[in-house]
């Protein structure tokens, strides 16, 4: 129930420029942050990124961003996934991280935005394609859906590597995994991380699950790659089993967990055999990244509290 209430306020916080702005200058929560972002630069992030890799864990990286207004903040963003890819190769690194890109950070919401994101996220794919990794477009909330979607279509002719993201609150998920799932299509599913209204997303866990198993189905049933993003205990059991139902065995899917997340089952799953990527976001703008993982377990939320007040 409490984690209900605190949902909606939360997710409006993520949003707020103010409280970013606040936020990124307020050193103390520094030490809370990073439990689930593991630095500011590139450095730190590829210190994490070989951390995970000595645990046969793959990964892919976010340059914490989001919502920019301007096209100049938008460059700012995409030439610093220019450097991150630079820096992955001259690491040696290519081979077990790969890129994650927020549209909005590439400019989605400005005016012209799809010309401006398209052009940004193109860059962005074509330093990967040369760096011999992939990038995924992540979803953000429903009313960029189409054009996230249409973004993805157009990278996908160029490099067709590039992944998108499909979240299974949402009702129309179970039609986008079925055009989405064919020859050498890497979907990721997760559940959905913003406050969407009831006409167009489910709104209770149960819902929410049984909508994440029928979208897992149709997955492992098509040609592609399903990239299950999800730190459910059921959901996890499940997986392998639908896997098998549909003749895939481990490496033919892919597990993928937030940084700081279920840490240990992270290992134990890549020990078992299973393909295993975290999702490590880096960087100083990580206001609304942050919020969202505080909304998703009020108890973070607590323990954040506590470091701000100091007890
Ligand atoms: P939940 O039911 O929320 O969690 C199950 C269990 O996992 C909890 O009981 C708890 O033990 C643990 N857990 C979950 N969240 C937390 C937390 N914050 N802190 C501590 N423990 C926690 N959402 C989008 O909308 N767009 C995206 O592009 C996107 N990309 C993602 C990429 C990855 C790799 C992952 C793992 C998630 C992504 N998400 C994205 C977020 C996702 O939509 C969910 O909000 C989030 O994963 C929580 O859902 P869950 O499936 O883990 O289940």
């Amino acid at each position: 129930i409490l984690a209900t209430l605190l949902r909606g306020p939360l997710l409006s916080l993520a949003r707020s420029d103010r409280a970013r702005r606040l936020a990124v200058k307020v050193p103390i929560t520094a030490a809370v942050v990073s439990r689930f972002v593991p630095g500011e630069t590139v450095d730190e992030c590829l210190k994490a990124v070989r951390a995970l890799a000595a645990n046969g864990l793959l990964t892919t990286i976010d340059h914490l961003g989001e919502d920019t207004s301007s096209e100049a903040d938008a460059a700012a963003i995409r030439d610093a996934y220019l450097r991150l890819l630079t820096a992955l190769a001259e690491a040696g690194l290519t081979d077990v991280a790969e890129v994650s890109v927020k549209l909005t950070a590439l400019g989605i919401g400005l005016p012209d935005g799809r010309r401006i994101a398209l052009a940004n996220a193109r860059a962005i794919c074509a330093a990967a394609q040369e760096v011999g990794t992939t990038v995924t477009v992540d979803a953000e909330d429903h009313t960029t859906t189409d054009t996230t979607l249409g973004i993805l279509a157009e990278l996908r002719r160029e490099f067709p590597g590039t992944a998108g993201v499909l979240q299974a609150y949402l009702h129309r998920t179970i039609e986008d995994v079925a055009v989405l799932n064919g020859e050498g299509s890497r979907i990721r599913l997760c559940k959905g991380a913003y406050a969407e209204p009831a006409e167009v997303a489910h709104q209770t866990r149960e819902e929410v699950s049984a909508s994440y198993l029928a979208c897992t189905r149709v997955l492992m049933d098509g040609a592609g790659l399903p990239m299950l993003a999800t730190h459910d205990p059921e959901l996890i059991t499940a997986i392998p089993e639908l896997a098998g139902a549909a003749g895939r065995g481990k490496g033919e899917y892919e597990f993928q967990m937030l940084y700081g997340i279920r840490t240990d089952e992270q290992r134990r799953l890549a020990a078992a055999g299973e393909t295993v990527r975290v999702y490590v976001p880096y960087g100083t703008d990580w206001w609304g990244y942050f919020i969202r993982r505080l909304a998703e377990r009020p108890a973070n939320l607590a323990f954040f509290l506590r470091a701000l007040f100091g007890r």
